[in-house]
């Protein structure tokens, strides 16, 4: 339902559940985070309302959400996060079920908005492989394959790095069919956050040293008002520094810039 994405120099807890508190008007059922800090993914979610999910952040970081007790690496230091408050279509409104959806090893992170139409015959074959699914959701195939797609660019020699994040998310949609907006991230590639878009919105916000992913502009307005909005199948990868935009294919490809000039 509402999804937010942030890589810069800043911690990334607090931007992205602001950016989440700006989406809420929308109704959710549920929430979520990963923020990858260091070369650690660091996940929470929970279900019913962001407060639910800010009290579980809290308690984790030792009573303050958005800093840890000095010298411990937490969640509240990651440069690199994405959020999700999900509006439930497949699997109830569960903590189990909310977003983000993780691959086995825990390394990879994926939220997404919308319906993975052949997510039945997609988890069919990931199950005949092996994979153990943890949610009811269309959603968790995504994590699947965008981790064994990791996984066979690096088995083929791919040079780690934000290229390789994009190149795999390219190959996962490659297979999806239906309405999504995805964000990933990769604990082992940290400062950057792919996002793909298919009849589903996904905008980008221009920073200075950093760079947002969400939804709706409302989710990124108070940092900047600079934004590219993604054109139909296409892929987006931010670090701080950088916007990189290609089709499904991996072509180069460019979204439509615009200013963002109403009041917030
Ligand atoms: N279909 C996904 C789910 O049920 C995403 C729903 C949403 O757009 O929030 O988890």
């Amino acid at each position: 339902c509402g999804i937010v994405g942030y890589a810069g120099t800043r911690p990334a807890l607090g931007i992205v559940l602001d950016g989440l508190r700006r989406l809420e008007y929308r109704g959710y059922d549920s929430a979520g985070v990963a923020i990858v800090c260091d070369d650690e993914l660091l996940t929470e979610k929970k279900a019913g309302k962001l407060a639910n999910l800010e009290k579980v952040l809290g308690e984790r970081a030792g009573g303050d959400a958005t800093g840890c007790p000095d010298g411990a690496v937490g969640i509240g230091d990651g440069t690199t996060g994405i959020g999700h408050t999900r509006w439930a279509t497949h699997g109830g409104p569960t903590d189990r079920n909310a977003h983000p959806h993780l691959a086995p090893d825990g390394r990879v992170a994926v939220i997404h908005n919308g319906i993975i139409e052949n997510f039945a015959k997609l988890r069919g074959e990931l199950e005949a492989d092996g994979v153990q699914f943890s949610s009811d959701t269309d959603t968790e195939c995504a994590a699947h394959l965008l981790s064994a797609a990791l996984a066979d660019l690096r088995a083929a020699g791919e040079p780690e790095g934000p290229a390789l994040l994009a190149a795999a998310m390219r190959a996962v949609c490659q297979r999806l069919e239906g309405a999504f907006t995805l964000l990933a991230v990769d604990a082992a590639i940290p400062g950057a956050v792919v996002g793909a878009r298919r009849n589903s919105p996904l905008v980008v916000g221009r920073g200075d040293g950093e760079n947002y992913l969400a939804s709706d502009v409302a989710a990124f307005i108070e940092h900047t008002r600079d934004a590219v909005e993604l054109g139909q199948d296409q892929i987006v990868l931010i670090t701080g520094e950088t916007i990189e935009i290609t089709d499904f294919a991996g072509r180069p490809a460019t979204g439509k810039d615009f200013h963002i000039d109403w009041d917030a």
